[in-house]
C-alpha cells in the first residue's frame, strides 16, 4: 500500500512537471469505496488523509470505526434526498452536488458549528443519460444559489467523463470542464478546485488543469466488487 502510494505520488508529480503545472498543485483524494478500514488506516499512516466515499452506510461505518478527526471525508456518490441529513452532518466535502433543492436542504441540515460544507458542483460533462451531475448550462445558476447559502462553501466543479482509452479524447472532455470552471471564475466566483482524473486518465486531467485527482484502483489495486449504483 505504501509502495502504491509512493508510485502514485510520483505519477502525479511527473504529470505536473510534464504539463507545466506547479509542483504540489494537484491534491490526491483516495477513492476508498469497497476498501477496508484496515486499508484506510494504512494509507493514513503514510500521510494520506483525504478519502472519498460513494455509499453512505459504508462511509458512516468506516468513520465510526476509524474515529480519527484527522481524516477528511469527501462524499463523491450520488445524492438521494433521504441521505441529506447524514451527508450534511458527517462529511467535510460533498463533490456531487447537482441540484438547487439538494443545495438548499444541505444548507438547512448543516450545523453552523461544523463550519460550511465544502461543495463541488458535479457536471455531466459527457452528457451521459442516467449519470450524475447537472448539465453545463445549469452550473452557473446553481453556483449563484450556493454562494448565498451560509452553510455551504463553493470550491469548484467535479466531473467523471465517460471512459475513453485515447489520451487526446480524454483531454477533450477535461478541457470542457476546465472551460466551465474558467467561466465561473470570470463570473466572479472564487474557486480553487477542479476535481477530475481517476486511475486511467489522471495524466490527461492534470494536463487540463485538474487540482484534485480521485484515485481508487491505482492506490488499492483492483476492486473485488464491481462499481454499483448507490
Ligand atoms: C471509484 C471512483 C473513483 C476512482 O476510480 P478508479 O478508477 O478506481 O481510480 C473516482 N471518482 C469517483 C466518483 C468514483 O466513484
Amino acid at each position: 500500500m505504501a509502495e502504491h502510494l509512493q508510485s502514485l505520488r510520483k505519477r502525479i508529480s511527473d504529470a505536473e512537471k510534464r504539463f507545466g503545472r506547479n509542483p504540489g498543485s494537484v491534491r490526491l483524494l483516495a477513492a476508498s469505496k469497497a476498501r477496508s478500514v484496515e486499508q484506510i488506516r494504512r494509507l493514513a499512516a503514510s500521510g494520506q488523509w483525504a478519502f472519498g466515499e460513494n455509499y453512505l452506510q459504508e462511509a458512516l461505518d468506516k468513520m465510526r470505526e476509524l474515529n480519527d478527526p484527522r481524516l477528511e471525508w469527501h462524499y463523491i456518490g450520488q445524492v438521494q434526498t433521504r441521505k441529506i441529513p447524514h451527508l450534511a452532518s458527517h462529511f467535510a466535502w460533498l463533490q456531487s452536488l447537482a441540484s438547487q433543492s439538494v443545495a438548499e436542504k444541505l444548507d438547512r441540515r448543516r450545523e453552523p458549528e461544523l463550519g460550511p460544507l465544502q461543495v463541488c458542483i458535479q457536471v455531466n460533462i459527457s452528457d451521459e443519460l442516467g449519470k450524475g451531475g447537472c448539465q453545463p448550462g445549469e452550473v452557473e445558476p446553481l453556483a449563484r444559489l450556493v454562494a448565498q447559502l451560509p452553510n455551504l462553501r463553493l470550491r469548484g466543479i467535479m466531473v467523471i467523463p465517460a471512459p475513453e482509452p485515447a489520451m487526446a479524447r480524454q483531454r477533450t472532455a477535461f478541457r470542457r470542464a476546465r472551460e466551465i470552471h474558467a467561466e465561473l471564475e470570470r463570473a466572479g466566483f472564487a474557486l480553487d478546485t477542479l476535481s477530475m482524473g481517476m486511475s486511467a486518465d489522471l495524466e490527461a486531467a492534470i494536463a487540463e488543469g485538474s487540482t484534485m485527482v480521485r484515485i481508487g484502483t491505482a492506490l488499492f489495486g483492483p476492486r473485488r466488487t464491481g462499481p454499483r449504483e448507490a
